[in-house]
C-alpha cells in the first residue's frame, strides 16, 4: 500500500517505521521545520535539549524496546531523582512516606491519611470504578480538605485551569499509580531524546520512506487521491486540548538541590520548575545548569499571545520569588517554546476516539486515544506500532 502519514511526531515516525518494515510505501508530512512534534529538540551549548522536558520511567516497555531495537541502549541513563513542593513560601522536600511524615504544611493526621491514599491507589489495579468520578471530588473526600487543599487542588488548577473539575479520577490514578509502582529512577537520553527522533528517520530514510517537512497539510481528503491510505496523528475533533508553554535558561548559578519542583501556588505562571541538570549532570552543557519552567495553559491563553519578552518577565519576575537569591544577570541564554495542543483534557466518562474516521480510508491516531495513562512517549510509541498493525488488516 502507499500510505500517507499526517504528523512527523514520536507516533508517526514509528507508525511510518514499521509499515516500511511491512513492506509498504510511507510518505510522512509534517509542517514544522523538523519531526519530533512534541519531543522536539533544540541544541544548546552544543547538546539537544528538549523543548519541553522529558524523562521515562522504568515501566516505559515500548520505548525501552524501542531504544533497545535501534542500537541507542548504551545512551540511555537511568537516575535518580529529587523532588520537591513549593507551598506558602517554602519548598518541602517530596520524595516519599518519609518526606510526607514531616510535611508541616499539613497537620500530622492529615499526612497519614495522605499517605494511606496514595498506598490505596498504588495497590488498587480496578481503575475503571474511577471513569465517571471528578478527580477533584474524589481527592477530596479520600485525603480530607486541608491535603486536598495544599497538594491536589493546585496540581489539578495549574495544569487543566478552568477545565480542572471535569478531569476524571481515571486520569489521576493512572498518574499516581503508574509512577508510585515504577522503580522510582528516570530514564534520560545521553545526548537528548533527539538522538531517538535521528536514528528513526534515518532507518524511515534506509527502508526508501519520505519525510517532508514544512508541509502543512491543510485538506487530508485530497491525499486519499494519491494514497491508499491516510493516517493523521494532530489534534481530533471534539477533544479538548490545552498547549504548554515553557522557558528554558542557562546559568552557571545552581538554585536548588532538587530536580523536579511543583509549584503549588495559583499565582505562579509556571506549575513546575526544573533543574534539569541536578538530574543528568552539567557535564553535556558546557558546565552550566539547564532550567525549564513550564505551564499547561488554553491555546487562547494570553500567555501564547505575548511577546517573548512578555512571557520571560512575568516568569522570571516570579522566580526571584520562589528563589530570592536568583540571579538575572547570570542567566547566559534564555529561550520561549509555545507548543499548542500538548495535553488532552480527560474528562468522566472519557470516551477514546476511534482509528476510524468517518472518512473511506482515512485513519486518526493520536495521544488522546491512550486512556487511562497519560500520554507520554511510551506510548507513542506503542500507539504507533498498534496502528501500523491495524493498518496491515
Ligand atoms: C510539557 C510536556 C512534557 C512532557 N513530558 C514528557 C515526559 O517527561 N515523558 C514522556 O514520555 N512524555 C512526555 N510528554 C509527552 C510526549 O512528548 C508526547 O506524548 C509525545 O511526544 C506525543 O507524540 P505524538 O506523535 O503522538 O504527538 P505530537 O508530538 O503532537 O506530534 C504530532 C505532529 O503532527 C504535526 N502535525 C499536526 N497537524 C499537522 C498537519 N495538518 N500537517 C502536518 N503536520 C501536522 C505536528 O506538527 C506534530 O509534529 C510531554 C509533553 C509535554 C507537552
Amino acid at each position: 500500500m502507499k500510505i500517507a502519514i499526517v504528523g512527523g511526531g514520536v507516533t508517526g515516525l514509528v507508525a511510518g517505521y514499521r509499515l516500511l518494515q511491512k513492506g509498504h510505501q510511507v510518505t510522512i508530512f509534517e509542517k514544522s521545520e523538523q519531526v519530533g512534534g512534541l519531543l522536539a529538540g533544540f541544541k544548546i551549548n552544543g547538546t539537544n535539549l528538549e523543548k519541553a522536558y522529558h524523562h521515562i520511567f522504568t515501566t516505559d516497555t515500548a520505548i525501552i524496546n524501542l531504544i533497545e531495537e535501534l542500537g541507542l541502549a548504551d545512551k540511555l541513563q537511568w537516575y535518580s531523582d529529587k523532588t520537591a513542593i513549593y507551598y506558602d513560601h517554602k519548598m518541602y522536600s517530596f520524595n516519599g512516606p518519609k518526606d510526607l511524615l514531616v510535611f508541616r504544611a499539613l497537620p500530622l493526621l492529615d499526612r497519614i491519611r495522605t499517605g494511606l491514599v496514595g498506598l490505596w491507589l498504588q495497590r488498587d489495579n480496578a481503575w475503571e470504578k474511577y471513569k465517571a468520578i471528578p478527580a477533584y471530588l474524589w481527592m477530596k473526600k479520600s485525603n480530607g480538605k486541608n491535603a486536598y487543599n495544599v497538594i491536589w487542588e493546585p496540581l489539578l488548577r495549574g495544569k487543566f485551569h478552568e477545565y480542572y473539575d471535569q478531569v476524571s479520577m481515571a486520569w489521576l490514578w493512572a498518574r499516581i499509580h503508574t509512577r508510585s509502582n515504577s522503580s522510582g529512577k528516570l530514564g534520560y537520553i545521553d545526548g537528548g531524546f533527539q538522538i531517538i527522533i535521528g536514528a528513526l528517520v534515518e532507518k524511515i530514510e534506509n527502508l526508501g520512506g519520505e519525510i517532508k517537512t514544512k508541509t502543512l497539510v491543510k485538506d487530508i481528503k485530497v491525499l486519499t487521491t494519491q494514497y491508499d491510505k491516510v493516517l493523521t496523528t494532530g489534534p481530533i475533533k471534539n477533544i479538548s486540548y490545552l498547549g504548554a508553554i515553557e522557558v528554558i535558561f542557562t546559568s552557571k548559578q545552581s538554585l536548588s538541590s532538587y530536580y523536579w519542583h511543583n509549584i503549588n501556588d495559583l499565582k505562579s505562571p509556571f506549575l513546575v520548575f526544573i533543574q534539569h541538570t541536578n538530574l543528568v549532570g552539567i557535564k553535556n552543557y558546557k558546565g552550566e545548569h539547564i532550567y525549564y519552567m513550564g505551564s499547561y495553559v488554553p491555546n487562547t491563553h494570553h500567555l501564547f499571545k505575548d511577546s517573548e519578552d512578555q512571557v520571560k518577565k512575568e516568569f522570571f519576575g516570579y522566580l526571584k520569588k520562589l528563589f530570592p537569591k536568583f540571579n538575572k544577570k547570570l542567566v547566559t541564554q534564555s529561550f520561549v517554546f509555545k507548543l499548542a495542543n500538548a495535553q488532552h483534557i480527560v474528562t468522566t466518562n472519557y470516551q477514546i476516539p476511534k482509528y476510524e474516521t468517518e472518512y473511506k480510508n482515512i485513519y486518526q491516531v493520536n495521544f488522546s486515544q491512550i486512556f487511562p495513562e497519560d500520554r507520554g512517549t511510551n506510548f507513542a510509541v506503542r500507539e504507533g506500532e498498534k496502528i501500523a498493525n491495524f493498518l496491515q488488516g
